[in-house]
């Protein structure tokens, strides 16, 4: 009577009508996870994402076994019996220490690409150190330790931290305040809208992410709702953005916003006060701009944003030869 259902009583589907739900079930909700179309519309279990990406720090056999935990309960679930097993073949087998969380996790979001070398004497630059080496620290430690955090409440409200990206030594770091939702889902700094605009003001000048730039944010967690960090969020996230700065050693910083230029320098001064010039942060130049999204809300802060760039761009001239002789004129 009821060969239509299985004893879970969920309906059976036709073999010929098969869809991605009979897919063994880790494979579907990995799909489910790349898919921006399925994630948007609230499909992906929110409850397993932060399970997909703990696995990404298991070893191979640690993720084998996970997966086909899940198709196991998957198959009883979904048809009230069990396929045979699934072979899977893990590519990454990463180090079985602490696998929930460690400081020495390696990440992939930090994408580090050929490093500008910093001159001696810069800011930041031990001498007769070699240049990079800051004592046990490193990028990948930053971002590793800003995925585990849960040193404020924005961790129980996010779904990806975001530590940063960009390459290891660059000419520009360029500070946000916060991830918004696309970088929330993403894990990756800048990725929405504001986040093109950006790429376009950087290229404007000679710039990219890839070659020049390093992006991180003032707070490494989605505050809910886009609102502004609150200050103990940001003294909470304070000593990530402290040693991505100490590491990094920038020629130049861009302070994206309001909020990212307070919190460094200190001041309840608004942006239309503080940009149009640089200020020292840490020994380093940091010129406040206004916030891409906040020219994506009124065009008439392009012209002044343009300006900015052109400071920004003269500055980098003065400071780096290889940008000097292949910098673009502009306007
Ligand atoms: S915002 Fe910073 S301090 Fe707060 S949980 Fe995220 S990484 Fe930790």
């Amino acid at each position: 009577m009821c060969s239509n259902f299985n004893r879970n009583g969920i309906k059976k589907v036709k073999e010929s009508k098969r869809s991605s739900q009979h897919l063994p079930f880790f494979t579907f909700l990995q799909n489910a996870s790349k898919s921006s179309k399925v994630a948007s519309q609230g499909y992906t279990p929110l409850a397993f994402r932060p399970f997909l990406r703990l696995n990404e720090t298991m070893t191979a056999e640690q993720k084998t076994k996970v997966a086909l935990f899940l198709d196991m309960a998957g198959d009883y679930l979904r048809d009230g019996y069990k396929r045979p097993p699934r072979e899977y073949a893990f590519a990454a087998d990463l180090p079985a220490v602490s696998p929930l969380c460690s400081d020495t996790t390696p990440s992939d979001a930090v994408v580090i690409t050929t490093p500008r070398i910093p001159a001696s004497g810069e800011p930041g630059t031990t001498p007769g150190k070699e240049p990079g080496v800051e004592g046990a620290d490193s990028l990948e430690m930053v971002a590793a330790a800003v995925r585990c955090c849960t040193g404020c409440p924005l961790h129980t409200t996010r779904t990806m931290a975001v530590p940063g990206e960009g390459v290891s030594h660059p000419l520009v770091l360029v500070i946000g305040e916060g991830p918004g939702a696309d970088e929330d889902a993403s894990g990756r700094p800048f990725v929405g809208k504001a986040g093109q605009l950006l790429d376009k003001m950087l290229a404007a000048i000679g710039l990219s992410r890839e070659q020049h730039c390093f992006i991180a944010n003032v707070v490494k967690c989605r505050p809910p709702g886009n609102r502004d960090p609150l200050p103990e969020e940001v003294a909470s996230c304070a000593s990530f953005l402290t040693r991505q700065i100490r590491l990094l050693k920038p020629l130049v910083i861009l302070g994206a916003g309001r909020v990212s230029t307070q919190t460094l320098l200190n001041t309840s001064e608004g942006i239309g006060k503080l940009r149009g010039g640089f200020t020292p942060y840490a020994g380093i130049p940091l010129l406040p701009t206004y916030h891409p999204s906040a020219l994506l809300r009124d065009a008439s802060l392009k012209r002044p944003a343009w300006e900015d760039l052109k400071l920004l761009r003269t500055k980098l001239i003065d400071l780096d030869e290889t940008y000097a002789l292949n910098t673009p004129e502009g306007s």
